[in-house]
């Protein structure tokens, strides 16, 4: 829900303050509609639902794996496409995967979304709708900026969401932010207040490799992203996640994994192993030994290197898979 437009709406009726909290804690608690917000006046909730909707997204399509995970898409009411994956683990935890963009303007050469045309930037209500909609159907409590776009170009939008998604059960330190090292963005995360979790985007251990596999680090250099990620950690304290999206004899190799474990402190960064999700790209994802071979290499270096588990493939909800096919269909 928009909720400037339902504050606009509810000063102009000159409506006391606490009738914007009213509603926003039913929201956050999962109701489906203004029907169910039984501490608002009838007459109000029905001027409400005309005026306000309840949702800034329509939802277009939603597929269930056999995992148990949850993916939608949705259309912003300009007609933009906008994906969000729910996770559910053995072990209790409901995890959220949210868009900040819709497409994404940069151009990563393995991931789908960086294929699809870029759209726009979403804002704040469009990311929280995104974590509302899995609200209405179950709890929720750890969200990743791993959806669609590049969050630290949209980072205004995406705080703002980050605020409001403690009411639903996401506490900050349970939101991971996903960057493919745009610079500014990491620096203006170190300075806000909220501890929020940092992810990089790496996938590779020099900048040559980098370059070719993300373009955008010709124009923000591995080298210079690190230094801000240490910055980012010498002011939060909290470890950096490193993702390393594991691709079949481009940067899976012995030599490249000893150099990670040079390029990093492990008492700073966290690795975690990416096996490649199959896309309409020139590369092919490591073999299962080639990652083990991988992770035992940053495990001797005293890493403690964790290998992401795959979830929703049959869906395409997989890491990276997020392209929204229903445009092209
Ligand atoms: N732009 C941000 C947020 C998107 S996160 C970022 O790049 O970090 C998407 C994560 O999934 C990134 O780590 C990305 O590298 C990874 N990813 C993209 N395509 C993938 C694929 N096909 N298989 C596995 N991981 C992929």
């Amino acid at each position: 829900m928009d909720l400037d437009l339902l504050q606009s709406t509810l000063d102009a009726e000159g409506q006391p303050a606490y009738r914007a909290r009213q509603a926003w804690a039913w929201q956050a608690r999962g109701v489906r509609d203004w029907d169910a917000m039984s501490d608002l006046p009838e007459a109000l909730r029905e001027r409400l639902s005309d005026a306000v909707p309840f949702s800034t997204l329509t939802l277009e399509h939603e597929a269930t794996s056999q995992d148990g995970t949850v993916k939608a898409l949705f259309r912003t009411h300009d007609g933009r496409p906008v994906e969000a994956v729910l996770m559910r683990y053995k072990d209790g935890r409901h995890s959220l995967c949210v868009s900040s963009q819709s497409g994404c303007p940069l151009t990563c050469t393995f991931c789908a979304t960086g294929a699809m045309k870029f759209g726009r930037n979403l804002t704040a209500w469009e990311i929280v709708d995104q974590a509302l909609h899995f609200r209405r159907m179950s709890k929720v409590d750890h969200c990743v900026f791993m959806g669609m776009g590049e969050p630290m170009m949209n980072l205004d939008h995406v705080l703002a969401a980050c605020r409001r998604l403690p009411d639903l059960g996401i506490t900050n330190r349970r939101t991971a932010i996903s960057t493919v090292g745009w610079l500014p963005g990491i620096d203006a995360l170190a300075e806000q207040d909220m501890p929020l979790r940092l992810a990089l985007s790496l996938h590779a251990p020099d900048e040559d490799l980098r370059s070719r596999i993300m373009p955008v680090n010709e124009r923000w250099p591995m080298e210079d992203v690190l230094a801000a990620c240490e910055r980012y950690y010498e002011a939060k304290r909290r470890m950096i996640f490193i993702e390393y999206v594991m691709l079949g004899g481009v940067n899976d190799r012995y030599e490249q994994a000893l150099a990670l474990t040079k390029l990093l402190d492990r008492k700073k960064f966290k690795v975690n192993l990416i096996p490649y999700n199959p896309t309409d790209s020139i590369y092919d994802g490591s073999t299962r030994e080639a990652i083990g071979a991988f992770k035992a290499v940053l495990d001797k270096a005293g890493f403690n290197a964790t290998v992401r588990l795959t979830r929703g493939r049959d869906i395409d909800a997989a890491c990276g898979q997020l392209a929204a096919k229903a445009l092209a269909g």
